[in-house]
């Protein structure tokens, strides 16, 4: 038996990269699943995944930067009895020198990175509530941390990720909810594949530990959150870089 049987968990973003690893690693150890990601087939697929493995799953695609379809989200969950953990996964990018940065990539990257983590939160705590019981896990990044070039609209949605976790930890801790957020450095996936050889190469140099990271490796640190042994964390910001952030 897992240690997140009877739990049930919406995770955004969760059609591939880091989400679906997440959706797969929470599935494992008993929690049904709400999979969301902005397209059906994407977030359908690991949805299948998970059920023809024996667990528990449903797909919620949508924009969860839109308030409607994180209503619609968060009332999948009621078919499992509510949401009990929350990984606010779902990211983009929309990278160039903020000089340069057009004000709808600065307004759409705050808005499917950060406002969705705050729509999200605020529906899902309503269950949470009334359980005494939640989770809320953000995924942040590194770079929200230390800024980085040609993502000021990314590092600000990151650095307004980790604000926001501090203060719904001191806001929900009185419910026993427990808030916190994970910040990745960098990690395979089609978001860092995006990068050309030579930003790779200037970034392992930055990397104490020499790799990129993989999806597991942040799975696994949400796992951590998830389970009775992280009962007494709440509003902490874990890096999971490689050592990049010190
Ligand atoms: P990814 O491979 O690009 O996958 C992004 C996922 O988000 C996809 O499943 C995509 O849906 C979904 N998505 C995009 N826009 C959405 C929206 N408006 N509503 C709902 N879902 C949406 O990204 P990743 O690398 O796994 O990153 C996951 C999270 O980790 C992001 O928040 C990212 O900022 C953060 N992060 C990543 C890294 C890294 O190095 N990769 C580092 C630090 C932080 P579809 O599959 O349907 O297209």
């Amino acid at each position: 038996m897992g240690i997140l049987e009877g739990k049930t968990a919406i995770v955004t973003g969760a059609g591939r990269g880091i989400g679906k690893s997440i959706a797969l690693s929470l599935a494992a150890q008993g929690a049904a699943i709400v999979v969301n990601s902005a397209r059906e087939e994407s977030c359908g697929a690991v949805a299948d995944e998970i059920n023809r493995a024996g667990g528990k799953a449903v797909a919620a695609a949508g924009d969860v930067g839109d308030a409607a379809v994180v209503e619609r989200v968060v009332k999948a969950a009621d078919q499992f009895g509510g949401a009990s953990i929350l990984v606010n996964n779902a990211g983009i990018t929309r990278d160039g020198l903020a000089m340069r940065m057009k004000e709808e990539d600065w307004d759409e990257v705050l808005r499917v990175n950060l406002k969705s983590a705050f729509l999200l939160s605020k529906a899902a705590s309503r269950p949470m509530m009334k359980a005494t019981w939640g989770r809320i896990i953000n995924i942040t990044s590194i770079v929200g941390v230390l800024g980085n070039p040609g993502q000021a609209n990314y590092c600000a949605a990151k650095a307004g990720m980790i604000g926001l976790t501090k203060s719904l930890a001191k806001e929900l801790a009185p419910r026993n909810i427990l808030v916190n957020a994970i910040a990745p450095g960098f990690i395979t996936t089609d978001m860092t594949q995006k990068l050309t050889d030579d930003q790779k190469n200037g970034i392992l140099s930055l990397i104490p530990l020499k790799a990129f990271g993989t999806a597991e490796n942040i799975a696994g640190p949400v796992l951590f959150l998830c389970s009775p042994a992280a009962d007494y964390i709440t509003g902490s910001v874990i890096e999971v870089a490689g050592g990049m952030g010190m």
